[in-house]
């Protein structure tokens, strides 16, 4: 039996949701599909452990979503109808180091400036200038993070007219680490940018990474790192809360074999079970560039070819969910008390290193651990005095010992949490009442987005950036040559990340079906 409606979204991850939401909102019938039993791909907060601890299994820290008219303007009443509400902590970052010193980055510049000081003044008026020059660059920066990519060509020629232009055409063009040398000069110091930067999983010495360090300084002071209340997935709640307040469905167990296609439109999906979702109006799919070729039917061959083409970044994500009897502490005794914490060895070359390992398929010498301890920020999320734990490391998806991640992991975890507690004294086996692992091949079966643990999606390269991402022919959320199909995911425009970047698709779409993309946020 087929069911019909206006739109069919495949996948509840957050850019299917918020696409669906703006056309539920703009008074089409919706429905969402998902794979998996629950919903948020990316965006999910599950008792991964034990009840009563609710874990962030993927993002977070809502960064880069905040800047989206979606929540500055609550476009959608997920704010002020649907429950959504963040926690900003004055310290985003910080990173603690081998001999436990501690170099903290803070919302206001003045703090944070107090902060490098302690390592150089000389670094701590360059931070200044490196700040001042990120709020400059913001709005531009941010003007293009929630539409659609500029071309490539105008983009680049537009920047060539001017100095200031050139400047930041420059920056696009360096390493973090030709940045962080020419900026600061103490080794901690460009230490512990570089691994700010490399939260994007990318080396300091990758080029074309170095706007990375200004846009994260930027939305940091500008907007905080977002903790939402309740976990990672009351966005997802809230998304899915303003889809059925318009009469929207989202379903769960729900996994698309094929977009189905005639006459060269998409007309709806068929699910692997067998059921039948026609779309009046058109398919919202988060297909990962890889799987292109196999989902859609008629699919132009050479698209297909060259979307499978894409790169995936080398560097893959492995995770370690905690549920603590008790918060960490560091060795001066202390809580931690950032969002996110960066577990820096004494010397920069040995960060860097690190990452060049994973280059060639080995695990990184030194272990390149962040972590966070949100239940400190939002107690909703662990029994009273308990505390959640969320650690992260690279590896190389493929390990060079031919061993599987099914096989490896736990060893892998155990390295891990050995490590930290040489930052962190009491992350004893005691005090870890349960732990839960995510290998890079965990990753990629929670979502297809994360090919190979790469939570772009696909690298973040210049090459696959902006209007060439993931491919020249598929950046504007279409296919070339299927009407009424419409691309979301992280290896979408603007890249990975909690970025609400279904709402340009959501434009896109609006534009193509003669509806009035303002008159629908409006209505919501
Ligand atoms: C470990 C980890 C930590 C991260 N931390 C952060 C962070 O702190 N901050 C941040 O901003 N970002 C973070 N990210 C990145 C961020 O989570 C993702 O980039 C983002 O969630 C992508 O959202 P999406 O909606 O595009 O795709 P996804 O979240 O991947 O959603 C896609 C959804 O579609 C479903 N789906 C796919 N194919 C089908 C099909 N055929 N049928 C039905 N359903 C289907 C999937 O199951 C999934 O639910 C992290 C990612 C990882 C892996």
């Amino acid at each position: 039996m087929t069911k019909t409606c206006d739109v069919v979204a495949i996948g509840s991850g957050h850019n299917g949701l918020v696409a669906a939401a703006y056309l539920a909102a703009a008074g089409k019938s919706v429905i969402v599909l998902e794979r998996n039993a629950w919903f948020g791909g990316g965006v999910v907060t599950r008792e991964l452990t034990v009840p009563g601890f609710r874990h962030d299994q993927h993002s977070m820290a809502h960064i880069f979503i905040q800047g989206n008219p979606l929540l500055l303007n609550d476009e959608l009443g997920l704010k002020s109808k649907h429950g959504l509400s963040y926690i900003v902590p004055e310290m985003p970052m910080m990173s603690i180091f081998e001999d436990g010193a501690t170099l903290a980055l803070y919302r206001d510049r003045d703090r944070t400036c107090a902060e490098i000081a302690k390592y150089s003044a000389r670094d701590a008026a360059a931070y200044a200038g490196l700040a001042a020059q990120a709020a400059q660059w913001l709005p531009m920066i941010a003007a293009t993070l929630y539409s659609a990519p500029a071309p490539m060509g105008a983009s680049t020629a537009l920047l060539d007219q001017s100095p200031e232009g050139r400047a930041l055409w420059r920056t696009t063009q360096m390493s973090t680490h030709d940045l962080l040398t020419s900026v600061f000069e103490h080794d901690r110091v460009r230490m512990h940018f570089a691994r700010v930067a490399g939260e994007n999983l990318v080396s300091p010495d990758e080029k074309a990474t170095a706007l990375g360090v200004y846009v994260f300084v930027g939305f940091l002071e500008a907007y905080g790192f977002g903790v939402p209340r309740g976990g990672s997935g009351a966005l997802t709640d809230a998304l899915i809360a303003s889809i059925r307040s318009h009469g929207g469905e989202v379903l769960a167990d729900a996994e698309v074999e094929r977009v189905e296609v005639r006459g060269g439109r998409a007309r709806g999906v068929r699910t692997r079970d067998g059921r039948e979702f026609a779309a009046r109006d058109c398919v919202i799919g988060a297909i990962h560039p890889h799987h292109l070729g196999e989902t859609v039917e008629g699919i132009d061959p050479r698209i297909a070819a060259s979307a499978a083409a894409t790169e995936i970044s080398p560097n893959a994500c492995i995770t370690v969910h905690a549920a603590l009897r008790e918060p960490v502490r560091t060795r001066a005794g202390e809580a931690p008390r950032a969002v996110m914490v960066e577990l820096l060895p004494d010397r920069y070359e040995t960060l860097r290193r690190s990452f060049d390992e994973l280059r060639y398929g080995q695990l990184s010498p030194y272990p390149l651990i962040g972590f966070g301890s949100l239940s400190q920020f939002d107690p909703t999320r662990a029994p009273a005095g308990a505390a959640t734990l969320h650690a992260w490391d690279y590896v190389p998806y493929v390990r060079s010992d031919g061993r599987s991640w099914d096989g490896a992991k736990a060893q892998y975890a155990e390295r891990m949490l050995e490590h930290m507690r040489r930052f962190l004294p009491n992350l004893t086996p005691a005090n870890i009442i349960a732990y839960h692992c995510d290998s890079p091949l965990d990753m990629e079966r929670t979502s297809p987005s994360f090919v190979h643990g790469d939570l772009h999606g696909i690298a973040m390269s210049t090459y696959q950036s902006g209007a060439h991402r993931p491919t020249p022919e598929l950046a504007q959320y279409t296919v070339p040559g299927i009407e009424r199909l419409y691309l979301v995911g992280p290896f979408q425009h603007p890249g990975g990340g909690v970025f609400g970047a279904g709402r340009a698709t959501a434009m896109r779409i609006c534009e193509d079906l003669k509806l009035d993309f303002a008159r629908a946020v409006a209505r919501a």
